[in-house]
This record gives C-alpha cells, sequence and structure tokens, in this order.
C-alpha cells in the first residue's frame, strides 16, 4: 500500500509536525489522487508561529537594511536555481500548465528584485531649517509580525507578492498559505533560511479558517495582507480592522474586455483566448467577460473563438503542447459546471460547450474543456457572479458608452482592457472606468513588481494596493522627528503654536 506524504509547517526554521489532528487532502488535480495531506493548525499552534515571529522581531528589525537586502539578493539566486523545481511544484497541486506556472514563479521572484532596493526605499525625508535652529526628518519603520493569508491560484506569486517586501523593511511574518497548494510555500521558506535568513523570520502555517482566526485577532500580529475571494475578503478587513491591525484584502474579480469596431480582430481574438482560457480561468485577472461593441463585429468574434475555443489543447502540466490544465478540485469543476447549466437556463446561447471534455489516460482528473456562451445579458448569474472558470461571457453592446456604463455598474473592479484603434475612445475609457487595472489592447495589464497591484470596488478592501511603493508603505510606518540642539540661545517658555510669523 502506498502511504501518503504528509505535510508540515515551517516555524522558527524548522518543519513541525502538526499536532491538531485535523488533515486536509491536498490532490494532483491532473489525475484526481490525493498526493499529500496538510496539518490544519489550531489557534495554539498559530499563536506558537506568532510567538516564534514576535521574537525574531527586535533583531530583525535592527539589522541595517542593507544587510536584510543581501539576504534577499541571495534568495532572488537560490529561486533562479530552482525554478524549475518551484514550477513543477505549483503545476503538481495547482494543475496549470508548466510553462505557465514557471511565469508565475518569475513574476514573484520579480518582487523579490523589486524588494533588493529596500536600502534606497525605505530612505527618509529631511527638511533643514524648518524653524530657527529646527530641522524635521521622517524614517520609516517595520510594524512588527505581518501575517499574509493567499489564494489556491497562484501557489507562489501571491505569497511573494507580500513576504519578499514584509521582510526586507524589517518585519517577521508569517504566511497562512491556501490548504489547497501548500508545498510551494514550504519549498520558498526553506530557500529563504538557506539564503541566510535568521530562524523566526518568515513562517509558514497550513491551516484554514482557525488558523486565520488566530491571525486576525492575537495582539502581536500588526498587518494582515489578504488575496482570495470577495466574502472572506470582506471578513478579514472586517475581523482585523476591529482587532486593530493594518489591513488590505485583494477580493474576486470579473474582468471586462471591452472590443470596439475599429480593433484589430485577430488580435482581440488571440488576447481572449490566452486571457479567458489561459490557467483554466483560474486567474483574478482572467478575462471573463468579452463586451463586443456592434453586432456585426460581435458575429464575427464568435466565429473566429468558436474554433479555437473548441480545439483548445486540454491536458496535463506534463504534456508539452497542452494550452490549459484541469481546475483545482472536483468540487470547484462541479460548481463551474453548474454555472454553464445555469447560464444555459437562463437564455444565453452556449456555442462551445466543455462540460463533457475527457483527457483520455486522465479521466479522474478535475478536466473542464473551455465555454464560449454568445447573447449574454446583464441580468443573468454568469455575468454578475465569479465562475473562476474557463467560461467566456460575450455580452454586445450598442455603442461605447453603454459598454463602459456595463463596466462601470458591475460589482467587481479588478481589471479590464479596451481593444481599439483609437487613441480618443482609449484615452475616454482609461480615465472613465471604474476599474483599478487598465489595459489598452493589452488583456491582463498585471502591473510590474514595482508598479502596484490591486483592484477597485469589491475587489480590494483596504486603502493599499500590493507590491511596488504601496507595498514598502504597507508594510513600514512613517516617523517624523523634529530636533533641535542647545545652542546657548533660550526664547524662552512658548504656550503659543509654534508658526513661522
Ligand atoms: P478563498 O477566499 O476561498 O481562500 C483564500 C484564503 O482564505 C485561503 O488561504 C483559505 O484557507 C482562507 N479562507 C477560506 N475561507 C475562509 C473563511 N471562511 N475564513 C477565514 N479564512 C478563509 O479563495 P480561493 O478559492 O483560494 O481563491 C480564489 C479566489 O481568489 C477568487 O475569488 C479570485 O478572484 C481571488 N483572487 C484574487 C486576487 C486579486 O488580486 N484580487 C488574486 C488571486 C485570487
Amino acid at each position: 500500500m502506498r502511504m501518503t506524504k504528509v505535510l508540515y509547517h515551517y516555524i522558527n526554521g524548522q518543519r513541525v509536525e502538526g499536532n491538531s489532528r485535523r488533515y486536509g487532502d491536498v490532490f494532483n488535480p491532473a489525475n484526481g489522487e490525493i498526493s499529500a495531506r496538510v496539518p490544519l493548525a489550531s489557534a495554539d499552534e498559530t499563536a506558537n508561529a506568532v510567538e516564534a515571529a514576535a521574537a525574531a522581531f527586535p533583531a530583525w528589525r535592527d539589522t541595517p537594511a542593507l544587510r536584510r537586502s543581501r539576504i534577499l539578493f541571495r534568495f532572488k539566486e537560490l529561486l533562479d536555481q530552482h525554478l524549475d523545481e518551484l514550477a513543477e511544484l505549483v503545476s503538481a497541486e495547482h494543475g496549470k500548465v508548466l510553462s505557465d506556472a514557471r511565469g508565475s514563479v518569475i513574476r514573484g521572484l520579480e518582487v523579490v528584485e523589486f524588494a533588493c532596493g529596500a536600502p534606497h526605499l525605505l530612505k527618509g525625508e529631511f527638511s533643514e531649517n524648518v524653524g530657527r535652529d529646527v530641522d524635521s526628518h521622517s524614517v520609516r519603520q517595520a510594524l512588527g509580525v505581518c501575517a499574509g493569508i493567499t489564494p489556491f491560484n497562484f501557489p507562489a506569486m501571491v505569497p511573494m507578492w507580500m513576504f519578499p517586501l514584509a521582510i526586507v523593511c524589517g518585519n517577521t511574518f508569517i504566511l497562512k498559505v491556501s490548504e489547497k497548494v501548500p508545498s510551494t510555500s514550504l519549498r520558498l521558506a526553506e530557500l529563504l533560511t538557506e539564503a541566510g535568513l535568521p530562524d523566526g523570520v518568515m513562517n509558514v502555517v497550513n491551516g484554514g479558517k482557525h488558523a486565520v482566526d488566530a491571525l486576525l485577532t492575537h495582539p502581536n500580529v500588526a498587518a494582515v495582507s489578504f488575496v482570495g475571494s470577495t466574502p472572506v475578503a470582506q471578513y478579514i478587513h472586517r475581523t482585523a480592522s476591529e482587532h486593530g491591525k493594518r489591513v488590505q484584502a485583494l477580493g474576486g474579480a470579473k474582468n471586462h474586455m471591452v472590443v470596439m469596431p475599429d480593433a484589430d480582430l485577430e488580435q482581440a481574438v488571440d488576447a481572449l483566448m490566452g486571457a479567458a482560457y489561459g490557467s483554466a480561468g483560474e486567474r483574478c485577472m482572467a478575462i471573463s467577460v468579452a463586451v463586443v461593441v456592434g453586432d456585426e463585429v460581435a458575429d464575427a468574434l464568435i466565429a473566429r473563438l468558436a474554433p479555437r475555443v473548441a480545439s483548445l489543447k486540454v491536458g496535463p502540466a506534463s504534456q508539452p503542447d497542452a494550452e490549459m490544465g484541469p481546475l483545482i478540485t472536483d468540487a470547484h469543476r462541479q460548481k463551474v459546471k453548474a454555472y454553464v447549466d445555469q447560464g444555459v437556463q437562463e437564455g444565453a446561447d452556449l456555442v462551445v460547450d466543455g462540460r463533457d471534455l475527457k483527457v483520455g489516460g486522465h479521466e479522474q482528473g478535475f478536466f473542464l474543456g473551455g465555454c464560449l456562451f454568445d447573447q449574454v445579458t446583464t441580468e443573468m448569474r454568469i455575468y454578475q457572479e465569479e465562475i473562476f472558470g474557463p467560461v467566456l461571457c460575450v455580452l454586445r453592446a450598442a455603442d461605447f458608452e453603454t459598454a463602459l456604463e456595463m463596466v462601470n455598474t458591475h460589482e467587481y473592479g479588478n481589471g479590464t482592457a479596451i481593444f481599439t484603434r483609437d487613441g480618443d475612445t482609449a484615452r475616454s475609457f482609461a480615465s472613465r472606468v471604474q476599474v483599478g487595472m487598465v489595459g489598452i489592447n493589452i488583456p491582463i495589464p498585471v502591473p510590474m513588481a514595482f508598479h502596484s497591484f490591486g483592484g477597485w470596488k469589491h475587489s480590494l478592501f483596504g486603502d493599499m494596493h500590493v507590491h511596488g511603493m504601496e507595498g514598502i508603505r504597507f508594510y513600514s510606518k512613517l516617523k517624523t522627528i523634529t530636533s533641535r540642539w542647545p545652542t546657548g540661545i533660550r526664547a524662552g517658555a512658548d504656550f503659543h503654536m509654534p508658526t513661522m510669523k
């Protein structure tokens, strides 16, 4: 009988066995088998990790920023060396094809590269002589123990949106990674130790709600970063705020791509294929809605899209020419299928139906073929709700203003794109659209590491986006120091508000 691998937590630089006696199953989505069991931490086990992180904080905070960033430089080199191994770990538990997994690790690595600039990024400001013989300067200081809670769809990239910046700013960190994809983060934490990070600075706790609640309410946790679905993001934002923590909570999405009549249609079709079906639609920046302006354009678009969707190469990550892998779990596949059923019932036109797809040799895998709906309307649930699968809804709009209105009145505001050759239209869209990240002839406008990532409306709760300068600000707090040195001149006691008059 084959023994199932049992995973662990990573606390204080050590692998720690779980003692809650509660475990979650980790699947290989390509064949439906359980590949590992992951311990689900109790509140006490999570508190142990917070204690380890709190104990490591004073020495780490006082380590010069240049030394902290040198450790991240070494970590970046290790990431380069272990890129293939990390991509394989991502694919094994998430299911996305290897080239996509590799790209996601690289996007995380780029945040590490940005974090290496911390000595410069954390530089404060200085003003001489703000009053007579008085100088003023500001510094950014670490917060303390920070926590990150991450979703299943980016096992390497989303944790790396958080911990490299948190750590380089002088904080210690606890990552509560998705219980569906724990192995990549455990490996990242070990590589940090190998890079020379002191024990306790980075900790990984596996678990579900018990572990999350313990972090949200623990008095020693100063800040919480969350990425996941909107209902949980709202809960995290509310609960952590009530407990006095700084919070950024990124939620779900329904990203629209507007196709104008003057767009390059071939370019728009290529863009939609990758953006709607890449990673099986399990991306928060996936395009799940195409709003096509004009019926003629919509007909032409559907005519080009349908054969491409029907012939998508769906297979396991190990299949070199696979374009799309399985979904994360069977339960999620059933949920996505139910949305497709719902769309049919609601009266949308299911142009390509991938519900019955079987992948030879992988019949137990959680595969679903690409689905394409035409004639979707704004009242339908398949339009209003996030499906998070390989399902693209096409809506038709009479003109630009109607299309813009659709994007702006939708509950979510993560990403959006417009395809047009007209500068005026593109500029008007970028300026007026109520969405956090906008692409012009770019379907998935994910900002680079040195810019910041975040949506609007129900796609983000809190004020600050992740990585880039917003990330540095989130993981540090500002202190302003005003100083005067004794000069022998005594002005006497002053009972008025000091001014320059
Ligand atoms: P999820 O909300 O189910 O889980 C995210 C994390 O929260 C996990 O670590 C999970 O263990 C924890 N969690 C789940 N339920 C909880 C509860 N009731 N109380 C406390 N913690 C809980 O999300 P998911 O299914 O892992 O990921 C998919 C979702 O993430 C999608 O909605 C997607 O749009 C979103 N997402 C958003 C972004 C973004 O940048 N806005 C990026 C990636 C994913």
